[in-house]
C-alpha cells in the first residue's frame, strides 16, 4: 500500500478544478521507476543518451590494466558522487599512486582535490566551451583569464576581477554600447555579459593549456583503457541489472571485475 500510494503521488495530483485527480506535468524530483525494486531510478548519460535503473563505475590501475574499485549508483545521481565510493576501494587496500585520470563527470567531487593532496597529479580532457545554438558566438575561451592578476578581459578590452566559483558580469552599460555585443550577449539592453568561473578554474585552466600540446593530449589518451575495462564488464554483464538494489548489484559488479582481473593475470601468466 505504501508503494502505491508513492507510485500515485509521484504522477498524480489534485485537480484544482475538482473531480479527483490530473497527471503531474513533469517529472517528480528522484522519481521511483520500478515496483520491486525502490532504488532504481531514471537517469541521463548524455542529453539524447537515457539510462534506466543503475550506473556502473570503475577504477583501473593503467599499468596493470585491472580494476581496483567498483561503484554502482542509482542512474539520477551524477557521476562525481560515485568517486568518494572508489576512492574509499582504493584506499582499503592502501593503493597509492602517482596519476590520476578522471571522465569529466567525476570532476566535480571534493574528492578530486584530495586525491591531488595525497600526491596524485590530476589529468582530464577539459570541456570545450561551445555555443551550441550561433558558433559565431563567442564562448568562455574567447576571454582572457588571468589567474595571477584575478582578471577577465573580454575581446573588446573590458576587464572585470574574477573569483573563483563565481559568475563574473561585464559592464552593462559598456557592453550596451559594444560593437560585438550581438556576437557576445542574447542578453537584454541593461544586462551584461556574464562568464561562469569554476571553483576548479586554475585546474581547467592547466588541462585546457595541455590540451593544445602533443604530449598533452598524449597524455589524456592514456584513460582509454579504462573505457576498454567497462565496456567488457558491460557485455559480461549485459545492460540489465541481475539482482534488486544498489548493494547486490555492486556484489555482481566486483564479481564480473575480478573474473575480468584474472583473465588479464591469466594472459599475462601465458
Ligand atoms: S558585449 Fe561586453 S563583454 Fe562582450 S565583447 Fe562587448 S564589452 Fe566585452
Amino acid at each position: 500500500m505504501k508503494i502505491l500510494r508513492e507510485l500515485l503521488g509521484q504522477d498524480l495530483e489534485p485537480d484544482p478544478n475538482g473531480g479527483g485527480f490530473r497527471i503531474i506535468k513533469g517529472v517528480a524530483a528522484d522519481r521511483r521507476i520500478s515496483v520491486a525494486d525502490g532504488e532504481m531510478r531514471h537517469g541521463r548519460k548524455s542529453k539524447s543518451k537515457t539510462i534506466k535503473g543503475y550506473k556502473r563505475h570503475v577504477a583501473t590501475d593503467l599499468e596493470s590494466q585491472s580494476i581496483v574499485a567498483c561503484a554502482i549508483t542509482p542512474a539520477n545521481q551524477p557521476e562525481h558522487e560515485a568517486l568518494p565510493m572508489l576512492k574509499s576501494d582504493i584506499a582499503h587496500q592502501s593503493i597509492r599512486f602517482g596519476e590520476a585520470h578522471f571522465d569529466r563527470g567525476y570532476m566535480g567531487s571534493p574528492a578530486v582535490d584530495e586525491i591531488e593532496k595525497e600526491g596524485a597529479a590530476i589529468f582530464c580532457k577539459p570541456w570545450t566551451p561551445h555555443n551550441t545554438k550561433n558558433k559565431e558566438m563567442f564562448t568562455k575561451k574567447d576571454f582572457a583569464i588571468n589567474l595571477h592578476s584575478m582578471e577577465i578581459t573580454c575581446p573588446q578590452g573590458q576587464t572585470q576581477p574574477l573569483a573563483l566559483g563565481r559568475t563574473i558580469y561585464f559592464n552593462a552599460e559598456m557592453c550596451d554600447v559594444c560593437a560585438m555585443r550581438k556576437r557576445c550577449t542574447s542578453a537584454k539592453l541593461g544586462a551584461g555579459r556574464s562568464v561562469a568561473i569554476a571553483e576548479d578554474e586554475p585546474r581547467q585552466e592547466k588541462l585546457r593549456r595541455m590540451m593544445k600540446t602533443p604530449s598533452g593530449r598524449e597524455k589524456f589518451r592514456q584513460r582509454v583503457p579504462v573505457e576498454h575495462r567497462l565496456a567488457h564488464i558491460g557485455q559480461r554483464q549485459g545492460n540489465c541489472a541481475k539482482y534488486l538494489g544498489v548493494r547486490k548489484n555492486l556484489y555482481d559488479l566486483r564479481r564480473a571485475a575480478m573474473i575480468q582481473n584474472l583473465e588479464i593475470a591469466q594472459r599475462k601468466a601465458a
